[in-house]
């Protein structure tokens, strides 16, 4: 496991291939790239088409609903029309091939007025507007002119800050000349598993000839992708066999004790899964449990009971959470029963001084009992594992591979207990958690449904007016949207985080509307919170920073902003932060930019409330689409999401064979893992 775990120092040591050399970009170019991430020529031949245009399509308009790309020639000049500070559309008449007239809509790209004419022959590709009779919404479009002879499909970019599709299409093509993709495996063995390589297949996801190869070039990157990970639970697996030394009381005395005190009686599920935890800590191999439960089903207290037991046992744990607040949270809590236990219990993260860390590290090597509550940042100390017996991480989905990597690093000789909500699907869960043991909490039944709304454009002041009566009431209100600034995604203006807070201030007031993001320290994101929780202010706009965990029971309503963006798990956790206390509550999706399919996979959501069924949905519905989204943080469901089960089990089949002649643990040395690490982390 150590060399996994070393391995990922190489990520820091690939020296790009310079951007410099790409014909078309230059510094301010190259600079819009590198804020993205895409620092390397190796990674912009990654960046995938969001999209294909069949460029022999015969579709014509139809008021039918459904996402078409259509041929028409622009039959008038392109007139803005504006509807508020931050939103406006421009439109245009238009023919299709059999000369319906209608018109096209481009939402809050003003720059369409100077990018189309009168005479122009475009491609053009959305919905008619459900609201707005023969109207078309354009998603995205292309000139024809700008289109070389002979193509039959086209690759369409998602817009890189202001680098449209021209100047990505061109810059990819020449990053494909010169990137250079090896597999993790050896030619000669690469061969014999696959008709295609790695670098065939990158080329032909940018070039497709036909649906055939680009179904085919996918699961071939899909596979290469996945390996690593395959390799990574196979190892998993083999770690659980080790005997442990470490020694626990039994857990029914500490649980009466708890109960001494708990403001709330323990359910079933929840005294059956400790009995469960209580069976695997006396066991004779380490633990290696997950605890599957949705948001709200109580898991905290489970883990806390736990290390409460091991600090009774005369042992200490490590409990981690992926955000300061949601340590802070717990920290908050365990010092209550702790306390009350006469139990030692101490918080740990990147923003504790020196001194208090040495304070920490000093009692641990003392051999005391202590819970430790943390982020991250524990991963990094100094806490050596022959001090834990017992390593909890909270909301486990959030950490990344490499992340999981040194935790089990960190957990080779200790019990480990892993937290999550967000449900795998049962049709990936096996194969996913591989040397896992996975338990299922279940929520009490009798909570109050959340009233789940989709709201378009032209209803979008009737949401508002009702925000506002819900104030006046008392309500405490979250926005959260999908980008921090305007300029993160054109195809979105008026709907980030910013111009929302821009928005929000003008239509509520100053006093009412608070403003919290990724890109703000950790102590202002602190602030926030607070100063929503226990302040005046009553509109709390974010980006999903609040979708782990963050307990503020008051919070009523949920207004998702462009919910397409979002995994439908990522929905239904954000939807789980509002009715914490069991008041009637609403959530609201906002959207303008829905396709058919996002609108089916929102609806579902609407429709449905246990996190198991939408992951399944999610699952098959994204597995079933084949178009290629670029990778996203590495969350489960963006490594998984787009993967389906049958490329999983053929990367498995694939990972046995080879594993039968080949040592697999060279995967580990190779630069590619690092950089496919790279790739399923970013
Ligand atoms: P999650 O599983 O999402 O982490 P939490 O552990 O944060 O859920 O619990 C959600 C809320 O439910 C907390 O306020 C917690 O105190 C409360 N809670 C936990 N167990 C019970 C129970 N058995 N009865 C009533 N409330 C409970
Ligand atoms: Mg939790």
């Amino acid at each position: 496991m150590g060399i996994l775990f070393d391995f990922i120092y190489f990520l820091w040591h690939n020296l790009p291939v310079e951007l410099e050399n790409i014909k078309g970009l230059g510094k301010k170019r190259i600079q819009t790239l590198q804020d993205k991430g895409i620092d390397s020529v190796e990674k912009l031949a990654l960046y995938f088409p969001k999209a294909y245009f069949d460029l022999n399509s015969k579709d014509v308009f139809l008021e039918d609903g459904k996402t078409k790309l259509l041929c028409v020639s622009v039959v008038s000049e392109v007139k803005i029309v504006r509807i508020r500070a931050n939103f406006s559309y421009s439109v245009c008449d238009c023919l299709d091939l059999n000369s319906n007239k209608f018109k096209a809509v481009w939402y809050n790209q003003p720059f369409i007025k100077n990018a189309v004419s009168f005479g122009d022959v475009l491609y053009i590709y959305g919905k008619n507007s459900s609201t707005k009779h023969n109207y078309f919404v354009v998603s995205s479009y292309k000139n024809k002119n700008k289109i070389k002879e002979n193509t039959n499909i086209l690759p369409i970019y998602k817009n890189i800050g202001g680098l449209g599709q021209t100047v990505l299409a061109s810059a990819v093509e020449e990053c494909l000349k010169i990137a250079k993709f090896d597999s993790i495996l050896p030619y000669e063995e690469e061969k014999k598993f696959f008709d295609l390589t790695y670098a065939e297949a990158i080329k032909l996801i940018h070039n497709p000839y036909n649906d055939q190869i680009l179904k085919e070039a996918k699961e071939r990157i899909d596979i290469e992708r996945i390996l690593p990970v395959i390799k990574f639970n196979h190892d998993l697996k083999s770690s659980k066999n080790a005997i442990k030394e470490q020694k626990y009381m039994d857990f029914q005395p500490i649980i009466d004790k708890f109960h001494t005190f708990l403001p709330f009686k323990l359910t079933s599920s929840q005294l059956s899964l400790l009995n469960i935890i209580n069976k695997d800590l006396n066991g004779k191999t380490k633990m290696n449990r997950l605890i599957q439960g949705d948001v709200g089903s109580g898991k905290t207290i489970i883990a806390l009971i736990t290390c409460a037991v091991c600090s009774l046992s005369g042992n200490s744990s490590l409990f981690v959470a992926p955000t300061e607040i949601l340590a802070k949270q717990h920290y908050n809590q365990a010092v209550l029963y702790f306390n009350k236990l006469g139990l030692d219990v101490c918080f740990l993260s990147a923003s504790v001084s020196k001194q208090e860390k040495q304070v920490i590290l000093d009692k641990l090597k003392q051999g005391k009992p202590l819970l430790i509550i943390g982020t991250q940042a524990c991963l990094n100390d100094q806490i050596e594992a022959q001090n834990l017996s017992l390593v909890v991480i909270d909301e486990q989905h959030r950490f990344g591979v490499a992340q999981r990597a040194k935790l089990v690093n960190k957990c080779v000789n200790t019990d480990l207990l892993m937290l999550s909500a967000t449900p795998i699907p049962r049709s990936l869960s096996l194969v996913y958690y591989g040397g896992l043991d996975v338990s299922i909490l279940e929520k009490p039944p009798k909570e109050k449904q959340i009233q789940t709304n989709i709201v378009s454009v032209n209803k979008e002041h009737d949401m508002w007016n009702f925000v506002e009566q819900k104030i006046n009431d008392g309500s405490k209100v979250y926005v959260v949207c999908a980008n921090i600034d305007d300029s993160d995604d054109d195809g979105y203006l008026g709907l980030s985080v910013k111009a929302m807070f821009d928005f929000l201030k003008d239509r509520f007031g100053e006093n009412q509307v608070l403003m919290a993001h990724g890109k703000q320290d950790s102590l202002t994101e602190n602030k926030i919170l607070n100063q929503f929780k226990e302040g005046n202010y009553h509109i709390l706009v974010s980006t999903t920073i609040v979708e782990v965990g963050v307990d503020i029971k008051n919070a009523d309503i949920m207004i998702i902003v462009s919910p397409e963006k979002f995994g439908l798990a990522t929905l239904h956790q954000l939807r789980g932060r509002v009715g914490r206390a069991g008041q009637q509550s609403f959530c609201f999706c906002l959207s303008r930019n829905f396709n058919e399919m996002s609108f089916n996979r929102v609806k579902y959501f609407k429709e449905h409330n246990n996190g198991f069924d939408i992951a399944e949905f999610d699952y098959q519905s994204r597995g079933a689409g084949n178009i290629l989204t670029t990778k996203q943080h590495g969350k489960v469901e963006n490594i998984f999401g787009f993967i389906s089960l049958e490329t999983y089990k053929k990367a498995q089949n694939v990972f046995e064979k080879i594993n039968q002649t080949y040592d697999t643990s060279l995967f580990y040395q190779t630069e590619q893992y690092a950089k496919l690490l790279d790739i399923v982390l970013n």
